[in-house]
């Protein structure tokens, strides 16, 4: 039987996707990159913001309309699951009754189900592969869930309370992404912060990266979505000590107005918030801090929106991500009032995205002449796209060297910075 998988939504969807599709590969299912040519359609939607919802029910719209024109004798299964699909259960059975499988997250009753589907039984001779990221990167979760509850965010309430997953079963799929030639590993949760405080231990994230950095093949271990309000001096020391933790230091700030992040249910304060970043600024001058921002939130004012601008400007910040404020029901923010207008909500968002585009520019510019190590994602036409230690897969920017088709995916090399602007760099490949 035939199979693709579409995996919308974030990094930790996407390590469930590659997860399920490996089950599914190794049930003897074959893998078919075109969703046209598959006799079982899987869509892992995402439900965590409007935006977000709608791209999930216009692709599965889309997927259930392919039974419309199937050659005589093909039949096209379909399953929708994910955090949509647990926010919104009710409504997609009764809308989209053209959905043969529909569940909110993969369990070992709707896995057997789906595998049965296939009469022939086990493939002979399984590789773990890569399906959602090219083979050199890994990404690897490390819990479910979040107790942070910040008021915006309906992730609590679809995911559940922060769970850390087995340090077992961490380090065997860590190992079986290295077999499989993972070279960058990327380390997801909702907040890695919190691993193993909910076991009533201290965060005992060190420990783990400490671990995964002995796995052999591994050269680079990329951590992500580190909240604020578990981050301390001591814990950035033990983390950034660690052998092939890359200085990338992914930090939602979401906001600085002290209103607002109360507000947000943030639980943490600006203080705090400077603290860290100057630490890393001076502990780690060379490192690169991504963030995120929401405007737009109920109750910002103009003051409070001029309380961001005049941060970032103070404290110069390398990848940052901003998003206007999104109602979603079930959340304490979606009753708040003085709710602020669509209109004065994009003009903040482009205001802040135009000056941060010259600030990481001006940032960006001061790697040229500097020899740094890369890492290949991909060679086409001559050029290879790259990128540094501070760029995250698919988030972040690209590094391009020129007239080099020698290099392959998943090596890393040494080069030159030539040009930058705000979202790429040219370099050339130090032999
Ligand atoms: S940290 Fe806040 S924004 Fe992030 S998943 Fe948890 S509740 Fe949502």
């Amino acid at each position: 039987m035939k199979f693709h998988i579409i995996s919308l939504g974030c990094t930790k969807n996407t390590a469930d996707s590659e997860k399920i599709a490996n089950i599914f590969a190794q049930s003897g299912f074959t893998w078919v990159n075109n969703p046209q040519e598959s006799d079982l359609l899987l869509i892992n939607t995402c439900g965590f913001i409007n935006d977000a919802k709608e791209q999930s029910l216009s692709v599965i719209m889309e997927s259930v309309s392919l039974k419309d024109n199937l050659p005589s004798g093909k039949a096209l299964k379909i399953a929708v699951f994910g955090c949509l699909v647990k926010r919104y259960y009710n409504e997609i059975k009764s809308q989209i009754p053209e959905i043969d499988y529909l569940f909110d997250f993969f369990n070992e009753k709707n896995l057997k189900e789906l595998i049965s589907l296939n009469k022939q039984n086990d493939a002979s001779c399984f590789n773990p592969a890569r399906f959602f990221t090219p083979p050199h990167i890994g990404i690897l979760k490390i819990a479910e869930g979040c107790d942070n509850r910040c008021s915006y965010c309906a992730i609590p309430n679809i995911r559940g309370p922060f769970v850390s997953l087995d340090e077992k079963s961490i380090l065997d799929n860590a190992q079986e992404l290295a077999e499989s030639g993972a070279k960058e590993l990327s380390v997801v949760a909702q907040d890695i912060t919190r691993y193993g405080t909910d076991k009533g231990k201290e965060c005992s994230l060190p420990s783990l990266v400490k671990k995964l950095s002995k796995i052999k093949g591994i050269e680079w271990i990329r951590l992500h979505y580190m909240h604020p309000r578990g981050l301390t001096v001591k814990l950035i020391n033990e983390l950034y000590s660690i052998d092939k933790v890359v200085p990338y230091f992914d930090i939602p700030l979401q906001h600085v107005s002290p209103k607002l992040i109360e507000a947000m249910n943030r639980h943490t304060t600006l203080e705090h918030m400077i603290e860290i970043l100057s630490h890393i600024r001076s502990a780690y001058p060379s490192g690169a801090i991504r963030t995120t921002f929401i405007v737009g939130f109920p109750s910002e004012t103009p003051s409070d929106f001029n309380k961001l601008i005049n941060f970032i400007e103070e404290y110069p910040l390398d990848r940052v991500g901003a998003f206007m404020y999104s109602p979603e029901e079930g959340t304490p923010a979606f009753n708040f009032s003085r709710k602020v207008s669509p209109k004065v909500k994009q003009s903040r968002l482009d205001r802040l995205m135009t000056l941060q585009q010259l600030i990481i520019e001006e940032q960006n510019k001061k790697l040229i002449g500097q020899t740094l190590d890369v890492i290949v994602d991909s060679v086409e036409n001559g050029s290879a796209k790259c990128r540094t230690k501070f760029d995250a897969y698919e988030v972040d920017n690209s590094t391009t060297i020129h007239k080099c088709d020698s290099l392959k995916p998943g090596q890393i090399v040494k080069v030159k910075i030539v040009h930058a602007d705000a979202y790429d760099f040219t370099a050339e490949l130090i032999v």
